[in-house]
């Protein structure tokens, strides 16, 4: 998506440990006009999958789930990352460990909102090794809920989390791909 490369070629800032820090429009301050446009593009890609959910993970996929969501006339629903180990029964949950944090942590999601009827959407904002997404995959697959694919801001392909995912069988769809990035030569799109 044009609109979106710009924006991270424009504004993104490269720092060490392969983070690309976002934060004037997608992380920190919002950009509610570029995430509408954004969740639009996502929506069109699935938009004949017959999603129920949106899902995603707390706390900075929320804002492009739920832009997401609004074009997909479902509710948008977020993991919560658990402090305690001790996980209530009324939850699915999965391990998983943090990117940007470094720490392992465990998400949660309430049965009362996820189960055997939905067709879920996950949504993220970055995608890098895939391990949040496996855990909002392992959440769907213990919820009995069908995956239509996931939808990701940004992908940093060169990571390779995307692709191993992809040839497990997930539907991928990144509006952003990141082929290579460093402080130096800048960012460049596959
Ligand atoms: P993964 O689990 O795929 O390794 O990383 C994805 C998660 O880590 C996303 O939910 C995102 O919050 C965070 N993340 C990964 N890479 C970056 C990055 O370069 N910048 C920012 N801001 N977050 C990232």
């Amino acid at each position: 998506m044009q609109l979106l490369e710009e924006r991270i070629r424009r504004d993104g800032k490269v720092f060490p440990g392969d983070v690309l820090k976002v934060d004037s429009f997608l992380n920190h301050q919002l950009d509610a006009e570029l995430l509408d446009a954004a969740g639009a593009e996502i929506a069109a890609r699935f938009e004949d999958c017959g999603v129920t959910k949106v899902l995603t993970v707390e706390s900075s996929g929320i804002a492009i789930a739920c832009f997401t969501a609004r074009y997909l006339h479902c509710p948008a629903l977020f993991a919560k990352k658990s402090k305690t180990s001790n996980i209530a029964d009324g939850v699915w949950s999965a391990k998983a460990h943090s990117y940007t944090h470094g720490n392992d942590y465990t998400m949660v999601v309430s049965k009362e909102y996820l189960g055997e009827n939905d067709v879920v959407l996950i949504v993220d904002d970055f995608l890098a090794n895939g391990c949040a997404l496996k855990a909002l995959r392992e959440i769907c697959e213990k919820a009995g809920a069908r995956i239509a694919g996931a939808g990701i801001a940004i992908e940093k392909e060169y990571q390779g989390g995307g692709n191993e995912l992809r040839a497990e069988g997930l539907r991928i769809e990144s509006i952003a791909r990141i082929a290579s990035m460093d402080a130096e030569d800048g960012i460049r799109f596959c």
